[in-house]
Protein backbone atom coordinates (compact mmCIF):
# COMPACT_ATOMS: atom_id res chain seq x y z
CA UNK A 1 0.00 0.00 0.00
CA UNK A 2 1.34 3.69 -0.88
CA UNK A 3 1.35 6.41 1.48
CA UNK A 4 -1.36 7.75 -1.08
CA UNK A 5 -3.09 4.87 -0.55
CA UNK A 6 -3.12 4.49 2.91
CA UNK A 7 -4.00 8.36 3.61
CA UNK A 8 -7.42 7.81 1.20
CA UNK A 9 -7.91 5.00 3.06
CA UNK A 10 -7.80 6.96 6.22
CA UNK A 11 -9.64 9.34 4.49
CA UNK A 12 -12.60 6.96 3.83
CA UNK A 13 -12.34 5.86 7.50
CA UNK A 14 -12.88 9.63 8.33
CA UNK A 15 -15.45 9.99 5.64
CA UNK A 16 -17.77 6.91 6.93
CA UNK A 17 -17.88 7.82 10.58
CA UNK A 18 -18.42 12.01 9.26
CA UNK A 19 -21.52 10.54 7.22
CA UNK A 20 -22.77 9.13 10.02
CA UNK A 21 -22.56 12.10 12.11
CA UNK A 22 -24.20 14.35 9.41
CA UNK A 23 -27.90 15.74 9.57
CA UNK A 24 -30.77 13.81 7.77
CA UNK A 25 -31.24 15.04 5.59
CA UNK A 26 -28.19 17.56 4.71
CA UNK A 27 -29.02 21.01 4.57
CA UNK A 28 -27.38 22.17 1.59
CA UNK A 29 -29.75 18.80 -0.09
CA UNK A 30 -33.17 19.44 -0.83
CA UNK A 31 -35.20 17.09 0.95
CA UNK A 32 -36.29 15.17 -2.76
CA UNK A 33 -32.72 15.22 -3.36
CA UNK A 34 -31.73 13.49 0.06
CA UNK A 35 -34.72 11.21 -0.25
CA UNK A 36 -33.24 9.67 -3.22
CA UNK A 37 -31.57 5.99 -2.78
CA UNK A 38 -29.39 4.17 -5.81
CA UNK A 39 -28.19 0.77 -4.93
CA UNK A 40 -25.14 0.90 -7.71
CA UNK A 41 -26.59 -3.32 -8.72
CA UNK A 42 -27.29 -2.92 -12.22
CA UNK A 43 -23.90 -3.65 -13.05
CA UNK A 44 -21.22 -5.73 -10.62
CA UNK A 45 -17.79 -5.47 -11.93
CA UNK A 46 -14.19 -5.17 -10.96
CA UNK A 47 -13.25 -1.36 -10.22
CA UNK A 48 -9.68 -0.89 -11.37
CA UNK A 49 -6.87 -0.61 -8.41
CA UNK A 50 -7.15 1.99 -5.64
CA UNK A 51 -6.46 5.71 -7.55
CA UNK A 52 -6.92 9.08 -6.46
CA UNK A 53 -6.67 11.70 -9.66
CA UNK A 54 -7.49 15.19 -10.01
CA UNK A 55 -7.00 14.91 -13.91
CA UNK A 56 -10.09 16.05 -15.53
CA UNK A 57 -9.98 13.15 -18.32
CA UNK A 58 -9.96 10.82 -15.67
CA UNK A 59 -13.23 8.74 -15.62
CA UNK A 60 -15.02 8.46 -13.02
CA UNK A 61 -14.94 4.40 -12.09
CA UNK A 62 -13.72 2.35 -14.79
CA UNK A 63 -14.84 -1.49 -14.82
CA UNK A 64 -11.88 -3.44 -15.79
CA UNK A 65 -14.01 -5.99 -17.58
CA UNK A 66 -16.30 -4.33 -19.57
CA UNK A 67 -14.43 -0.87 -19.57
CA UNK A 68 -17.85 0.64 -18.60
CA UNK A 69 -17.65 3.96 -16.86
CA UNK A 70 -19.67 4.25 -13.49
CA UNK A 71 -21.47 7.22 -12.03
CA UNK A 72 -24.06 5.97 -10.17
CA UNK A 73 -24.08 6.53 -6.54
CA UNK A 74 -26.23 6.12 -3.57
CA UNK A 75 -27.10 8.29 -0.74
CA UNK A 76 -27.90 6.68 2.91
CA UNK A 77 -27.19 9.73 5.29
CA UNK A 78 -29.09 8.03 7.95
CA UNK A 79 -27.48 4.39 7.85
CA UNK A 80 -24.81 3.96 10.88
CA UNK A 81 -21.56 3.15 9.40
CA UNK A 82 -21.84 -0.81 10.20
CA UNK A 83 -23.97 -0.77 7.68
CA UNK A 84 -22.74 1.67 5.63
CA UNK A 85 -19.98 -0.24 4.98
CA UNK A 86 -22.13 -3.99 4.45
CA UNK A 87 -23.87 -2.29 2.20
CA UNK A 88 -20.75 -1.15 0.05
CA UNK A 89 -22.18 1.79 -1.12
CA UNK A 90 -21.19 5.02 -2.49
CA UNK A 91 -22.32 8.17 -0.43
CA UNK A 92 -21.95 11.14 -3.29
CA UNK A 93 -23.67 14.09 -1.79
CA UNK A 94 -22.44 13.02 1.83
CA UNK A 95 -18.83 12.08 1.25
CA UNK A 96 -18.71 14.94 -1.32
CA UNK A 97 -20.10 17.86 1.68
CA UNK A 98 -17.97 16.22 4.35
CA UNK A 99 -15.21 15.08 3.38
CA UNK A 100 -13.59 18.90 2.05
CA UNK A 101 -11.94 19.39 4.89
CA UNK A 102 -10.92 16.19 5.54
CA UNK A 103 -8.92 15.26 2.45
CA UNK A 104 -7.75 19.14 1.72
CA UNK A 105 -7.52 18.24 -2.16
CA UNK A 106 -8.47 20.77 -4.82
CA UNK A 107 -11.83 22.03 -6.30
CA UNK A 108 -12.07 19.94 -9.33
CA UNK A 109 -12.11 16.90 -6.92
CA UNK A 110 -15.10 16.07 -5.15
CA UNK A 111 -14.42 12.88 -3.02
CA UNK A 112 -16.38 10.25 -3.00
CA UNK A 113 -15.94 6.66 -1.46
CA UNK A 114 -16.16 4.05 -3.35
CA UNK A 115 -16.83 0.79 -2.24
CA UNK A 116 -18.40 -2.07 -4.44
CA UNK A 117 -18.81 -5.80 -4.47
CA UNK A 118 -18.32 -7.64 -7.62
CA UNK A 119 -20.15 -11.51 -7.86
CA UNK A 120 -17.67 -13.00 -10.41
CA UNK A 121 -14.83 -10.50 -9.60
CA UNK A 122 -15.60 -10.30 -5.93
CA UNK A 123 -13.74 -7.41 -4.36
CA UNK A 124 -15.87 -6.34 -1.46
CA UNK A 125 -13.79 -3.76 0.10
CA UNK A 126 -13.62 -0.45 -0.06
CA UNK A 127 -11.34 0.62 -2.80
CA UNK A 128 -10.49 4.08 -3.03
CA UNK A 129 -11.41 7.84 -2.74
CA UNK A 130 -11.76 8.57 -6.15
CA UNK A 131 -12.00 11.89 -8.22
CA UNK A 132 -15.45 12.10 -10.05
CA UNK A 133 -14.23 14.13 -12.50
CA UNK A 134 -15.83 14.27 -16.56
CA UNK A 135 -15.95 10.89 -18.61
CA UNK A 136 -15.11 10.70 -21.54
CA UNK A 137 -18.37 10.67 -23.22
CA UNK A 138 -20.24 7.31 -24.84
CA UNK A 139 -21.14 7.71 -28.45
CA UNK A 140 -24.72 9.20 -29.17
CA UNK A 141 -27.96 7.25 -28.73
CA UNK A 142 -29.00 8.66 -32.02
CA UNK A 143 -30.25 5.99 -34.30
CA UNK A 144 -29.01 3.29 -32.17
CA UNK A 145 -31.94 3.19 -29.50
CA UNK A 146 -34.05 -0.07 -28.93
CA UNK A 147 -36.51 1.84 -27.76
CA UNK A 148 -38.03 5.33 -29.03
CA UNK A 149 -36.88 8.49 -27.46
CA UNK A 150 -37.87 11.93 -27.24
CA UNK A 151 -35.25 14.59 -27.96
CA UNK A 152 -34.89 15.69 -24.38
CA UNK A 153 -34.54 11.97 -23.29
CA UNK A 154 -32.22 11.06 -25.86
CA UNK A 155 -29.86 14.29 -25.07
CA UNK A 156 -30.08 13.19 -21.16
CA UNK A 157 -29.11 9.61 -21.72
CA UNK A 158 -25.62 10.65 -23.64
CA UNK A 159 -25.33 12.95 -21.34
CA UNK A 160 -25.35 10.37 -18.32
CA UNK A 161 -23.61 7.96 -20.41
CA UNK A 162 -27.17 5.67 -20.44
CA UNK A 163 -28.51 3.68 -23.47
CA UNK A 164 -31.80 3.90 -22.75
CA UNK A 165 -34.23 6.08 -19.90
CA UNK A 166 -37.28 7.36 -18.72
CA UNK A 167 -38.88 10.17 -17.83
CA UNK A 168 -39.22 10.03 -14.14
CA UNK A 169 -36.00 8.89 -13.86
CA UNK A 170 -33.10 10.52 -11.51
CA UNK A 171 -29.86 10.35 -13.13
CA UNK A 172 -26.71 12.29 -13.15
CA UNK A 173 -26.13 14.02 -15.48
CA UNK A 174 -22.51 15.36 -17.24
CA UNK A 175 -22.75 19.09 -17.79
CA UNK A 176 -21.24 20.53 -20.80
CA UNK A 177 -21.74 24.36 -19.95
CA UNK A 178 -22.45 26.00 -16.85
CA UNK A 179 -23.42 30.01 -17.10
CA UNK A 180 -23.61 32.49 -14.19
CA UNK A 181 -24.12 36.35 -14.13
CA UNK A 182 -23.98 39.06 -11.96
CA UNK A 183 -26.98 38.09 -9.75
CA UNK A 184 -26.00 34.69 -9.20
CA UNK A 185 -23.22 34.41 -9.49
CA UNK A 186 -21.78 35.50 -6.10
CA UNK A 187 -24.37 33.57 -4.32
CA UNK A 188 -22.89 30.78 -6.33
CA UNK A 189 -19.47 31.58 -6.17
CA UNK A 190 -20.31 31.62 -2.58
CA UNK A 191 -21.47 28.07 -1.91
CA UNK A 192 -18.77 26.51 -4.50
CA UNK A 193 -16.20 28.15 -1.79
CA UNK A 194 -18.22 26.77 1.15
CA UNK A 195 -18.59 23.19 0.33
CA UNK A 196 -15.05 22.67 -1.86
CA UNK A 197 -13.17 24.95 0.02
CA UNK A 198 -11.67 28.39 -0.20
CA UNK A 199 -8.72 27.50 -2.77
CA UNK A 200 -10.93 25.10 -4.81
CA UNK A 201 -10.61 25.09 -8.27
CA UNK A 202 -13.90 24.70 -10.41
CA UNK A 203 -14.00 21.33 -12.43
CA UNK A 204 -13.33 23.09 -15.81
CA UNK A 205 -12.87 26.28 -16.40
CA UNK A 206 -13.49 26.23 -20.17
CA UNK A 207 -16.91 24.78 -19.15
CA UNK A 208 -17.97 27.73 -17.48
CA UNK A 209 -19.43 30.82 -18.88
CA UNK A 210 -19.62 34.17 -16.72
CA UNK A 211 -22.03 36.66 -18.18
CA UNK A 212 -22.49 40.13 -16.44
CA UNK A 213 -25.41 41.24 -17.66
CA UNK A 214 -28.23 42.14 -15.37
CA UNK A 215 -27.62 44.95 -12.96
CA UNK A 216 -24.89 47.08 -14.99
CA UNK A 217 -25.25 50.36 -15.91
CA UNK A 218 -25.95 51.45 -12.48
CA UNK A 219 -24.88 53.40 -9.90
CA UNK A 220 -25.81 50.95 -7.14
CA UNK A 221 -23.22 49.74 -5.06
CA UNK A 222 -24.36 46.35 -4.36
CA UNK A 223 -24.72 45.76 -7.96
CA UNK A 224 -21.66 46.83 -8.66
CA UNK A 225 -20.23 44.90 -5.95
CA UNK A 226 -21.72 41.80 -7.81
CA UNK A 227 -19.57 42.56 -10.63
CA UNK A 228 -16.62 42.55 -9.05
CA UNK A 229 -16.81 39.55 -7.08
CA UNK A 230 -17.39 37.54 -10.54
CA UNK A 231 -14.59 39.28 -12.24
CA UNK A 232 -12.81 38.29 -9.11
CA UNK A 233 -13.35 35.02 -9.21
CA UNK A 234 -12.92 34.57 -13.25
CA UNK A 235 -9.48 36.08 -12.31
CA UNK A 236 -8.75 33.66 -9.61
CA UNK A 237 -10.31 30.51 -11.75
CA UNK A 238 -9.01 31.57 -15.06
CA UNK A 239 -12.44 31.19 -16.76
CA UNK A 240 -11.53 31.46 -20.03
CA UNK A 241 -15.61 32.45 -21.41
CA UNK A 242 -15.39 35.71 -18.66
CA UNK A 243 -17.43 38.98 -20.81
CA UNK A 244 -16.28 41.49 -18.46
CA UNK A 245 -17.44 44.75 -18.52
CA UNK A 246 -14.92 47.21 -16.89
CA UNK A 247 -15.86 50.85 -18.39
CA UNK A 248 -19.37 51.55 -17.16
CA UNK A 249 -19.39 55.21 -19.10
CA UNK A 250 -19.07 53.38 -22.30
CA UNK A 251 -19.95 50.09 -23.13
CA UNK A 252 -18.15 50.61 -26.56
CA UNK A 253 -15.03 50.38 -24.90
CA UNK A 254 -15.13 46.79 -23.22
CA UNK A 255 -14.42 44.46 -26.18
CA UNK A 256 -14.80 41.69 -23.76
CA UNK A 257 -18.74 42.91 -23.13
CA UNK A 258 -21.46 41.03 -24.31
CA UNK A 259 -24.83 41.73 -22.64
CA UNK A 260 -27.90 39.37 -22.33
CA UNK A 261 -26.48 36.58 -21.32
CA UNK A 262 -28.88 34.04 -23.06
CA UNK A 263 -28.38 35.77 -26.12
CA UNK A 264 -24.52 36.13 -25.85
CA UNK A 265 -24.51 32.50 -25.13
CA UNK A 266 -25.98 31.64 -28.83
CA UNK A 267 -23.90 34.26 -30.91
CA UNK A 268 -20.62 32.99 -28.60
CA UNK A 269 -21.34 29.51 -30.04
CA UNK A 270 -22.33 28.02 -26.37
CA UNK A 271 -25.82 26.37 -27.73
CA UNK A 272 -24.52 23.49 -29.47
CA UNK A 273 -27.10 20.86 -30.70
CA UNK A 274 -27.13 17.72 -28.70
CA UNK A 275 -25.41 19.26 -25.32
CA UNK A 276 -26.40 20.12 -21.45
CA UNK A 277 -26.29 23.68 -20.87
CA UNK A 278 -27.01 24.39 -17.75
CA UNK A 279 -27.41 28.32 -15.66
CA UNK A 280 -28.61 30.44 -13.46
CA UNK A 281 -31.13 31.94 -15.20
CA UNK A 282 -34.88 31.21 -15.71
CA UNK A 283 -34.75 31.76 -19.19
CA UNK A 284 -31.64 29.65 -19.77
CA UNK A 285 -34.20 26.91 -21.88
CA UNK A 286 -33.67 29.71 -24.66
CA UNK A 287 -30.97 27.46 -25.52
CA UNK A 288 -32.97 25.32 -26.84
CA UNK A 289 -33.79 26.45 -29.74
CA UNK A 290 -30.49 24.84 -31.12
CA UNK A 291 -31.58 21.46 -29.91
CA UNK A 292 -29.87 21.18 -26.42
CA UNK A 293 -31.03 20.76 -22.84
CA UNK A 294 -30.77 23.89 -21.73
CA UNK A 295 -32.70 24.67 -18.36
CA UNK A 296 -32.21 26.57 -15.20
CA UNK A 297 -30.89 25.48 -11.50
CA UNK A 298 -30.54 27.17 -8.58
CA UNK A 299 -27.40 29.02 -6.77
CA UNK A 300 -27.03 25.51 -4.78
CA UNK A 301 -26.60 23.26 -7.47
CA UNK A 302 -24.74 25.63 -9.64
CA UNK A 303 -21.97 25.90 -6.87
CA UNK A 304 -21.87 21.32 -7.25
CA UNK A 305 -21.71 21.41 -11.03
CA UNK A 306 -18.89 23.90 -10.62
CA UNK A 307 -16.91 21.82 -8.34
CA UNK A 308 -17.84 18.59 -10.16
CA UNK A 309 -19.34 18.85 -13.47
CA UNK A 310 -22.44 16.78 -12.56
CA UNK A 311 -25.76 17.38 -11.54
CA UNK A 312 -28.60 14.97 -10.69
CA UNK A 313 -31.27 15.64 -12.54
CA UNK A 314 -34.98 14.24 -12.98
CA UNK A 315 -35.40 13.39 -16.58
CA UNK A 316 -38.91 15.46 -17.85
CA UNK A 317 -41.81 13.83 -19.80
CA UNK A 318 -42.13 15.46 -23.13
CA UNK A 319 -45.13 17.29 -24.78
CA UNK A 320 -45.34 18.04 -28.17
CA UNK A 321 -46.36 21.18 -30.13
CA UNK A 322 -47.00 20.76 -33.55
CA UNK A 323 -47.09 24.09 -35.53
CA UNK A 324 -48.30 23.63 -39.16
CA UNK A 325 -49.48 26.29 -41.31
CA UNK A 326 -48.01 29.80 -43.21
CA UNK A 327 -47.02 32.18 -40.76
CA UNK A 328 -48.53 35.41 -41.62
CA UNK A 329 -46.70 38.31 -42.51
CA UNK A 330 -48.32 39.82 -39.38
CA UNK A 331 -47.04 37.47 -36.70
CA UNK A 332 -43.93 36.74 -34.83
CA UNK A 333 -43.25 33.76 -32.50
CA UNK A 334 -43.94 35.99 -29.75
CA UNK A 335 -47.42 35.45 -30.78
CA UNK A 336 -46.98 31.70 -31.13
CA UNK A 337 -45.75 31.06 -27.96
CA UNK A 338 -48.43 33.26 -26.19
CA UNK A 339 -50.68 31.61 -27.67
CA UNK A 340 -49.29 28.02 -26.18
CA UNK A 341 -49.31 29.99 -22.98
CA UNK A 342 -52.82 31.14 -22.77
CA UNK A 343 -53.39 27.96 -24.35
CA UNK A 344 -51.74 25.70 -21.86
CA UNK A 345 -51.71 28.16 -18.67
CA UNK A 346 -48.43 29.32 -16.65
CA UNK A 347 -48.52 25.65 -15.00
CA UNK A 348 -49.63 23.80 -17.72
CA UNK A 349 -46.08 22.38 -18.45
CA UNK A 350 -44.58 22.03 -14.96
CA UNK A 351 -41.56 20.31 -15.36
CA UNK A 352 -42.01 18.93 -18.60
CA UNK A 353 -39.84 19.69 -21.87
CA UNK A 354 -41.70 21.53 -24.52
CA UNK A 355 -40.59 20.10 -27.56
CA UNK A 356 -41.09 22.38 -30.62
CA UNK A 357 -41.81 20.80 -34.11
CA UNK A 358 -43.93 21.38 -37.70
CA UNK A 359 -43.71 23.58 -40.88
CA UNK A 360 -44.14 26.56 -39.60
CA UNK A 361 -40.89 25.97 -36.70
CA UNK A 362 -39.06 25.00 -39.45
CA UNK A 363 -39.53 27.88 -41.35
CA UNK A 364 -38.57 30.08 -38.16
CA UNK A 365 -34.80 32.22 -38.35
CA UNK A 366 -32.94 31.51 -35.08
CA UNK A 367 -33.82 34.25 -33.07
CA UNK A 368 -37.32 33.60 -33.82
CA UNK A 369 -37.01 29.70 -32.33
CA UNK A 370 -34.74 30.93 -29.63
CA UNK A 371 -38.08 33.56 -28.84
CA UNK A 372 -40.15 30.38 -28.49
CA UNK A 373 -37.99 28.64 -26.04
CA UNK A 374 -37.27 31.60 -24.17
CA UNK A 375 -40.93 31.91 -22.71
CA UNK A 376 -41.12 27.98 -22.09
CA UNK A 377 -40.43 28.49 -18.28
CA UNK A 378 -43.27 30.86 -17.84
CA UNK A 379 -45.59 27.86 -18.84
CA UNK A 380 -43.47 26.03 -15.98
CA UNK A 381 -41.36 23.86 -18.31
CA UNK A 382 -38.15 22.42 -17.78
CA UNK A 383 -36.88 23.14 -21.19
CA UNK A 384 -37.63 23.61 -24.31
CA UNK A 385 -36.50 22.16 -27.81
CA UNK A 386 -36.60 22.93 -31.50
CA UNK A 387 -35.02 19.83 -33.78
CA UNK A 388 -31.35 21.35 -35.09
CA UNK A 389 -31.98 21.35 -39.37
CA UNK A 390 -29.79 23.31 -41.63
CA UNK A 391 -31.02 26.70 -40.21
CA UNK A 392 -29.51 25.75 -36.61
CA UNK A 393 -25.90 24.54 -38.90
CA UNK A 394 -25.78 27.29 -40.77
CA UNK A 395 -25.62 30.06 -37.60
CA UNK A 396 -23.42 28.21 -35.32
CA UNK A 397 -21.19 28.29 -38.65
CA UNK A 398 -17.80 30.01 -37.42
CA UNK A 399 -19.13 30.45 -34.00
CA UNK A 400 -18.08 26.88 -32.44
CA UNK A 401 -14.78 24.55 -33.43
CA UNK A 402 -16.50 21.77 -30.97
CA UNK A 403 -17.94 18.88 -32.32
CA UNK A 404 -21.84 18.52 -32.08
CA UNK A 405 -24.00 15.73 -31.86
CA UNK A 406 -27.84 16.80 -32.97
CA UNK A 407 -30.49 14.13 -31.51
CA UNK A 408 -33.72 13.55 -32.77
CA UNK A 409 -37.05 12.19 -31.19
CA UNK A 410 -38.05 8.54 -32.51
CA UNK A 411 -40.73 8.58 -34.14
CA UNK A 412 -42.13 5.76 -31.73
CA UNK A 413 -41.27 8.29 -28.99
CA UNK A 414 -43.82 8.72 -26.05
CA UNK A 415 -45.13 11.87 -25.57
CA UNK A 416 -47.10 13.02 -22.65
CA UNK A 417 -49.36 15.27 -24.57
CA UNK A 418 -49.43 16.92 -28.26
CA UNK A 419 -50.74 20.10 -29.34
CA UNK A 420 -51.59 21.39 -32.94
CA UNK A 421 -51.44 24.49 -33.96
CA UNK A 422 -52.78 26.01 -37.55
CA UNK A 423 -50.72 28.83 -38.00
CA UNK A 424 -51.85 30.68 -40.42
CA UNK A 425 -55.51 31.17 -38.91
CA UNK A 426 -54.01 32.97 -35.40
CA UNK A 427 -54.13 36.60 -35.00
CA UNK A 428 -51.59 39.32 -33.12
CA UNK A 429 -52.30 38.44 -29.51
CA UNK A 430 -50.69 40.01 -26.07
CA UNK A 431 -50.43 38.65 -22.50
CA UNK A 432 -52.09 41.28 -20.57
CA UNK A 433 -51.84 42.23 -16.78
CA UNK A 434 -50.24 40.12 -14.51
CA UNK A 435 -49.67 36.67 -16.33
CA UNK A 436 -48.12 35.52 -19.48
CA UNK A 437 -51.33 33.50 -19.75
CA UNK A 438 -53.36 36.08 -19.93
CA UNK A 439 -53.94 36.00 -23.33
CA UNK A 440 -56.21 38.66 -25.20
CA UNK A 441 -56.22 39.40 -29.26
CA UNK A 442 -54.13 42.54 -29.87
CA UNK A 443 -57.71 44.00 -31.36
CA UNK A 444 -59.37 43.24 -28.24
CA UNK A 445 -57.41 45.52 -26.20
CA UNK A 446 -57.41 48.56 -28.51
CA UNK A 447 -59.16 51.04 -26.18
CA UNK A 448 -56.03 50.19 -23.48
CA UNK A 449 -54.00 53.47 -23.19
CA UNK A 450 -50.55 53.07 -23.10
CA UNK A 451 -47.92 55.50 -21.61
CA UNK A 452 -45.03 53.82 -22.86
CA UNK A 453 -43.34 51.19 -24.87
CA UNK A 454 -40.20 48.75 -24.16
CA UNK A 455 -38.75 46.32 -26.81
CA UNK A 456 -36.00 45.05 -25.28
CA UNK A 457 -34.48 41.93 -23.35
CA UNK A 458 -33.41 38.33 -23.95
CA UNK A 459 -36.88 37.31 -25.31
CA UNK A 460 -37.79 40.72 -27.55
CA UNK A 461 -34.19 42.37 -27.67
CA UNK A 462 -32.27 40.37 -30.27
CA UNK A 463 -31.77 42.05 -34.02
CA UNK A 464 -35.00 40.03 -35.26
CA UNK A 465 -36.88 41.46 -32.59
CA UNK A 466 -35.59 45.40 -34.03
CA UNK A 467 -35.66 44.78 -37.53
CA UNK A 468 -39.49 43.19 -37.26
CA UNK A 469 -40.39 46.86 -35.21
CA UNK A 470 -38.47 49.13 -37.76
CA UNK A 471 -40.34 47.33 -40.10
CA UNK A 472 -43.69 48.70 -38.70
CA UNK A 473 -41.98 52.05 -38.26
CA UNK A 474 -41.36 52.38 -41.89
CA UNK A 475 -44.70 51.44 -42.84
CA UNK A 476 -46.59 53.87 -41.33
CA UNK A 477 -44.11 56.74 -42.26
CA UNK A 478 -45.45 58.24 -38.65
CA UNK A 479 -44.13 58.65 -35.38
CA UNK A 480 -44.55 57.36 -32.15
CA UNK A 481 -47.07 59.00 -29.65
CA UNK A 482 -45.67 57.61 -26.40
CA UNK A 483 -41.88 57.29 -25.23
CA UNK A 484 -40.30 54.15 -27.14
CA UNK A 485 -37.05 52.88 -25.28
CA UNK A 486 -35.01 50.49 -27.11
CA UNK A 487 -32.91 48.06 -25.28
CA UNK A 488 -30.42 46.02 -27.47
CA UNK A 489 -30.00 42.53 -25.82
CA UNK A 490 -25.78 42.57 -26.68
CA UNK A 491 -23.34 44.77 -27.86
CA UNK A 492 -23.37 42.95 -31.31
CA UNK A 493 -27.82 43.93 -31.63
CA UNK A 494 -26.49 47.18 -30.99
CA UNK A 495 -23.57 47.14 -33.89
CA UNK A 496 -26.68 45.54 -36.13
CA UNK A 497 -29.00 48.53 -35.32
CA UNK A 498 -26.29 50.98 -36.48
CA UNK A 499 -25.54 48.82 -39.82
CA UNK A 500 -27.84 46.57 -41.00
CA UNK A 501 -29.52 47.82 -43.93
CA UNK A 502 -33.90 46.87 -43.05
CA UNK A 503 -35.29 45.32 -46.07
CA UNK A 504 -37.39 47.57 -48.42
CA UNK A 505 -35.90 50.55 -47.07
CA UNK A 506 -33.85 51.63 -49.05
CA UNK A 507 -30.42 50.92 -47.36
CA UNK A 508 -31.77 52.51 -44.09
CA UNK A 509 -30.43 51.20 -40.69
CA UNK A 510 -32.53 50.47 -37.71
CA UNK A 511 -31.45 53.39 -35.80
CA UNK A 512 -31.99 55.46 -38.91
CA UNK A 513 -35.69 54.56 -38.66
CA UNK A 514 -35.83 54.34 -35.23
CA UNK A 515 -35.08 58.18 -35.00
CA UNK A 516 -37.20 58.99 -37.76
CA UNK A 517 -39.97 57.54 -35.81
CA UNK A 518 -39.19 59.60 -32.90
CA UNK A 519 -37.69 56.82 -31.04
CA UNK A 520 -35.15 56.90 -27.75
CA UNK A 521 -32.08 55.82 -29.04
CA UNK A 522 -30.73 52.67 -28.33
CA UNK A 523 -29.49 52.21 -25.21
CA UNK A 524 -26.55 50.46 -24.00
CA UNK A 525 -27.25 46.34 -24.05
CA UNK A 526 -28.31 44.90 -21.21
CA UNK A 527 -31.07 43.44 -19.00
CA UNK A 528 -32.16 46.97 -18.95
CA UNK A 529 -35.62 47.26 -16.90
CA UNK A 530 -37.18 43.82 -17.85
CA UNK A 531 -36.45 43.14 -14.47
CA UNK A 532 -36.87 46.55 -13.11
CA UNK A 533 -33.49 46.64 -11.29
CA UNK A 534 -32.27 49.33 -9.49
CA UNK A 535 -34.04 52.64 -9.45
CA UNK A 536 -31.41 54.38 -12.08
CA UNK A 537 -31.85 51.21 -14.68
CA UNK A 538 -32.29 53.19 -17.96
CA UNK A 539 -36.11 52.95 -18.60
CA UNK A 540 -37.28 51.03 -15.50
CA UNK A 541 -41.31 52.37 -14.92
CA UNK A 542 -40.64 54.30 -11.07
CA UNK A 543 -44.54 55.16 -11.62
CA UNK A 544 -47.28 53.30 -11.78
CA UNK A 545 -47.81 52.88 -15.55
CA UNK A 546 -49.05 50.79 -18.62
CA UNK A 547 -46.19 49.42 -20.96
CA UNK A 548 -46.43 47.10 -23.84
CA UNK A 549 -43.30 45.27 -23.59
CA UNK A 550 -41.59 42.59 -25.81
CA UNK A 551 -40.49 41.28 -22.36
CA UNK A 552 -41.45 37.98 -20.96
CA UNK A 553 -42.78 38.61 -17.88
CA UNK A 554 -45.47 40.87 -16.98
CA UNK A 555 -46.39 40.29 -12.83
CA UNK A 556 -46.79 43.37 -10.49
CA UNK A 557 -43.61 44.89 -9.96
CA UNK A 558 -41.34 43.78 -12.72
CA UNK A 559 -40.24 46.47 -14.46
CA UNK A 560 -40.08 48.31 -11.66
CA UNK A 561 -43.85 49.56 -9.93
CA UNK A 562 -45.24 47.12 -8.36
CA UNK A 563 -48.36 48.62 -9.74
CA UNK A 564 -47.71 49.25 -13.56
CA UNK A 565 -49.10 46.78 -15.93
CA UNK A 566 -47.30 45.12 -18.80
CA UNK A 567 -48.46 44.01 -21.88
CA UNK A 568 -46.15 41.45 -23.30
CA UNK A 569 -46.59 41.76 -26.88
CA UNK A 570 -44.46 41.22 -30.24
CA UNK A 571 -41.84 44.01 -31.46
CA UNK A 572 -44.51 44.09 -34.80
CA UNK A 573 -47.38 44.63 -31.35
CA UNK A 574 -45.14 46.85 -29.29
CA UNK A 575 -44.23 49.10 -32.75
CA UNK A 576 -47.93 49.77 -33.72
CA UNK A 577 -49.00 50.71 -30.26
CA UNK A 578 -46.27 53.10 -30.11
CA UNK A 579 -47.26 54.59 -32.92
CA UNK A 580 -50.73 55.16 -31.32
CA UNK A 581 -50.97 55.18 -27.77
CA UNK A 582 -52.93 51.93 -27.31
CA UNK A 583 -52.61 48.79 -27.55
CA UNK A 584 -52.33 48.07 -31.02
CA UNK A 585 -52.72 45.18 -33.64
CA UNK A 586 -50.20 45.25 -36.30
CA UNK A 587 -52.17 44.87 -39.02
CA UNK A 588 -53.07 48.45 -39.07
CA UNK A 589 -49.82 49.21 -40.39
CA UNK A 590 -48.40 46.06 -41.74
S1 LIG B 1 -33.46 40.14 -20.29
FE1 LIG B 1 -34.96 39.88 -18.64
S2 LIG B 1 -35.66 37.77 -18.77
FE2 LIG B 1 -33.80 37.94 -19.99
S3 LIG B 1 -32.14 37.33 -18.63
FE3 LIG B 1 -32.32 39.56 -18.47
S4 LIG B 1 -33.74 39.92 -16.78
FE4 LIG B 1 -33.95 37.78 -17.35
Amino acid sequence: MTCGTALLSLSHWLLVLGISSLPHPLPEISSARASLFRVPTHHRHTLPSPSFSSNPSTPLHSCKNCKRIFSDYIILYSLPPVLLMAATIVPAHAAFFGAKKEIGARASFSPSISAHRCRKHALNKVLAVMSPTQPSRAPSTTGSVKHGMTMTEKILAKSSDRSKLEPGENIWVNIDVLMTHDVCGPGTIGIFKKEFGKNAKVWDREKIVIIPDHYIFTSDERANRNVDIIRDFALEQNIKYFYDIKDLSNFKVNPDYKGVCHVALAQEGHCRPGEVLLGTDSHTCNAGAFGQFATGIGNTDAGFVMGTGKLLLKVPPTMQFVLDGEMPHYLLAKDLILQIIGEITVAGATYKSMEFVGSTVESLNMEERMTLCNMVVEAGGKNGVVPPDETTFKYLEGKTSLNYEPVYSDESAKFISEYRFDVSKLEPVVAKPHSPDNRALARECKDVKIDRVYIGSCTGGKTEDFMAAAKVFLASGKKVKVPTFLVPATQKVWMDLYSLPVPGSGGKTCSQIFEEAGCDTPASPSCGACLGGPRDTYARMNEPMVCVSTTNRNFPGRMGHKEGQIYLASPYTAAASALTGYVTDPREFL
